[in-house]
């Protein structure tokens, strides 16, 4: 019988301590994601496969999945980290994601989240037009 040697650190996890099992990659994988809480979670229903707008140019795809997960140069987090004076939109209101995407008069995407998450000719032609730099 091996004699592994005691732990020292709490934080390290040692491999002679991780649950073998015979889950697949992907059953793992699905079950992680539904035990994990993330932002904008319920747009993504089956996390084993592509998400929508995977073959959009760079610039979109990027854009869209800072939208996705709500992390973003947006001015609430800009002025969150000290790079802006404000936290405020052009429009009044505080500039997040969720306010760019869904209530900004000169920004939001008419569909909705949802709609744009699904990455229909609508929401790439919103995403090239953009005019906030995400
Ligand atoms: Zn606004």
């Amino acid at each position: 019988m091996l004699e592994h040697p005691p732990l020292r650190l709490k934080s390290r996890a040692p491999i002679w301590q991780t649950e073998i099992n015979n889950e697949t990659t992907e059953c793992l994988w699905k079950r992680r994601w539904s035990q994990t809480e993330t932002r904008n979670q319920d747009l993504i229903k089956e996390p084993s496969i592509k998400v929508p707008g995977w073959d959009f140019k760079r610039a979109q795809w990027t854009t869209l999945n800072r939208i996705r997960t709500g992390q973003g140069r947006c001015n609430y987090l800009l002025h969150k980290w000290g790079m802006v004076d404000s936290p405020l939109c052009e429009c009044g209101e505080i500039q997040n994601i969720t306010h760019i995407v869904e209530t900004c008069p000169f920004t939001k995407f008419e569909d909705g989240l949802v709609k744009l998450h699904e990455c229909g000719p609508a929401a790439a032609k919103w995403l090239e037009e953009l005019v906030v730099q995400l």
